[in-house]
């Protein structure tokens, strides 16, 4: 990305007030014969200070696991590579400080995402979705992916909806929306579907200045999912891949120490394309290959 380009996005507006600089980074696997391609971005606020909507002292500490979505997208991938994956697998990390300082934006800031869409910040704690907006666009765009994860400690409100051990899961595909479920069963790292309905939900972010702003005006009105349409809505509501957003703020942590969660389910949930016969067994989509040895085996 050239530096104007860079400016016009989320990350560069949550991460500039720090004092080191932010960034999108992507690592890619490319190989030859893959039938599809899959994009993994992870959240990556490395401190989470609130920004100048500052957090409290009690609600701050702990912050540092803010990166615990792109902590278990990096872990997968690696993983993933290492068992053999046949399709095309990026991992796309967004990666900011959200700090205070003179530079900081301010609520009533309006940014320019890497969607072209622009959004009046009233919130700066609400910086999540504005880091993942642009990654998702990114491997959307420049990626080209067919199916786009997102996955990132999005709101504390996924604990009071899905609790300390379930990641909430929300997508534009009910195939894959039961896939997350039994990958969650079958890998220990739980889920469970949150409400998908834009056409109810989206107006909460509506904005007399721009496209939209970045916080809800209700709090209690789904909170955790309108999140996640934030996010969608800058690929687009009408965008015919398949996007999955897995919000994994409360299992990411067991009190004071990180889980390592959404390692496993990543590799479950993907296991079709693995070279590994074991993740291709609890893989939830290549049930239809799983149910075929079967039929073969009671046949022998
Ligand atoms: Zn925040």
């Amino acid at each position: 990305m050239n530096h104007k380009r860079f400016r016009d996005s989320g990350i560069y507006g949550v991460g500039k007030a720090a004092e080191h600089p932010p960034a999108l980074a992507v690592l890619s696997h490319t190989p030859a014969g893959a039938t599809q391609t899959i994009a993994w971005v992870g959240k990556g606020i490395v401190y989470d200070t609130g920004g100048l909507s500052i957090k409290g002292k009690t609600t701050m500490p702990g912050m540092k696991r803010d990166c615990g979505g792109a902590a278990a997208i990096l872990g997968a991938f690696r993983a993933t590579i290492k068992q053999g994956f046949k399709d095309n697998l990026h991992a796309v990390f967004c990666l900011a400080e959200n700090s205070v300082g003179p530079t900081a934006t301010r609520p009533d800031d309006i940014h320019t995402l890497y969607s072209g869409k622009t959004v009046e910040i009233n919130n700066t704690d609400a910086e999540g979705r504005l880091v993942l907006a642009d990654g998702v666009v990114y491997a959307s765009k420049d990626l080209s992916a067919d199916i786009i994860l997102d996955m990132a400690t999005l709101t504390g409100a996924q604990g009071i909806s899905t609790g300390k051990y379930h990641a909430a899961v929300m997508t534009n595909n009910d195939q894959w929306e039961a896939a997350c479920v039994r990958a969650g069963r079958s890998s220990g790292d739980l889920a469970h579907p949150l409400v998908y309905c834009p056409e109810m939900h989206f107006s909460e972010f509506t904005s007399a200045l721009a496209d939209m702003k970045n916080s809800v005006a209700d709090r209690e009105n789904a909170q955790s999912s309108c999140a996640g349409l934030f996010i969608a809505s800058h690929l687009g509501f009408d965008w015919t891949g398949v996007w999955v957003h897995v919000d994994i703020a409360s299992p990411v942590h067991a009190g004071e120490r990180a889980t390592g969660f959404g390692v496993a389910l990543l590799m479950a949930l993907f296991g079709q394309a693995s070279d590994d016969s074991i993740l291709k067994q609890v893989s939830p989509l290549s049930c239809g290959a799983a149910n075929d040895d079967a039929k073969r085996r009671r046949l022998v």
